[in-house]
């Protein structure tokens, strides 16, 4: 049986007047059912532009160049517009990072979350569709009552929780979150984790987190793929990579989550800045921040290799047994 979701050696570029930047180089990974994949990295890793990619939502100037993406064996790039429609429609969803910008002010929740079911039953009647709405919005936990009213007329929280309901209504197997808490207050940020972990477990969901915040990821991911600069740096169970992170990029990173007491850690500091992506340094993408660098890392791609402890590590040093 195939993977929900398999991305083979994905390439995304962005054609720009100063030249071409390539925002994602070579991703591979796979994606099964009933997982939680965390994308993490820092902002410019592309991590998001691998979820556009994902739901074909990558727009001019950037496009796809290289690379498959499969959903059940499904070459997604092979679909026609209106194909690609019904898939996203009926079988993918995304919820966005600010949910006042992506609900319409002018639309009533009712509004907002009719229109999906509208658009992908089209013979579907209008009790049928007001059931519907109701049944999503107190999937969410926001009163039905409140159909009426605007996003302006609602928290932020409750915003969010609008944004997952207009992501349900079409009953998806598969949704892509991008950073789905960073826009709210810390205090709400575990009661939206918590709703989408509970719609997992009630729908049969398969996720994809993309996320900065560490510890987020932490919560809510079963697995975790670590992005530097277009590429995939490690990749592994999410008890496995915060237990035992092998790739020096991923060390620095977590190194950084603040410890109490008997836990702290050494912080591993970066050096350098994260280069342009206009012009990719050969070799290793990270060697010029990397304090275990050496001439191979220059000279030579490394590719993720599959390691003893599960995870999966694109770093010579670490093939080599030397981190
Ligand atoms: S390949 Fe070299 S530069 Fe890249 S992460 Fe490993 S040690 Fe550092």
């Amino acid at each position: 049986m195939p993977s929900l979701l398999q991305v083979e050696n994905l390439e995304v570029k962005f054609a720009l007047r100063m030249g071409e930047l390539t925002a994602i180089d070579g991703v591979s990974f796979r994606l099964e059912r009933g997982e939680r994949l965390g994308l993490v990295g820092e902002s410019g890793a592309g991590k998001s532009v691998t979820g556009f990619a994902v739901i074909n939502l990558i727009s001019r100037p950037g496009y796809i160049s290289g690379g498959q993406i499969l959903f059940e064996g499904i070459d997604l790039a092979g679909l026609s517009a209106e194909q690609m429609r019904d898939i996203r429609g009926n079988r993918i969803s995304m919820i966005f990072q600010d949910p006042y910008a992506s609900l319409n002010p002018r639309k009533t929740v009712r509004q907002t979350l009719e229109e999906p079911v509208v658009f992908h039953n089209r013979r579907i009647g209008g009790g049928e569709v007001k059931d519907r709405v109701s049944q999503v919005m107190e999937q969410v936990g926001v009163d039905p009552g409140w159909a009426g009213r605007y996003p302006h007329e609602f928290s932020g929280g409750q915003r969010q929780r609008i944004s997952i309901a207009r992501a349900l209504t079409v009953a998806p197997e598969f949704i892509v979150a991008d950073e789905p808490v960073s826009a709210l207050d810390v205090s709400i940020q575990a009661q939206i984790l918590n709703l989408l972990m509970k719609a997992q477990e009630d729908l049969g969901l398969t996720y994809m987190f993309i996320t900065h915040d560490l510890s987020v990821v932490r919560h809510i991911s079963t697995r975790v793929a670590v992005m530097y600069l277009g590429t995939l740096c490690e990749v592994a169970s999410a008890d496995t990579l915060f237990a035992s992170p092998r790739h020096p990029y991923t060390q620095a990173l977590l190194s950084a989550i603040p410890k109490l007491g008997a836990e702290k850690k050494r912080h591993v500091k970066l050096k350098g800045e994260v280069p342009t992506p206009i012009r990719l340094p050969s070799g290793c993408v990270f060697h010029g921040r990397c304090i275990h660098v050496n001439h191979r890392c220059r000279e030579e791609v490394p590719r993720l290799r599959h390691l003893s402890s599960g995870s999966w590590t694109a770093c010579h040093r670490v093939e080599e047994g030397r981190i």
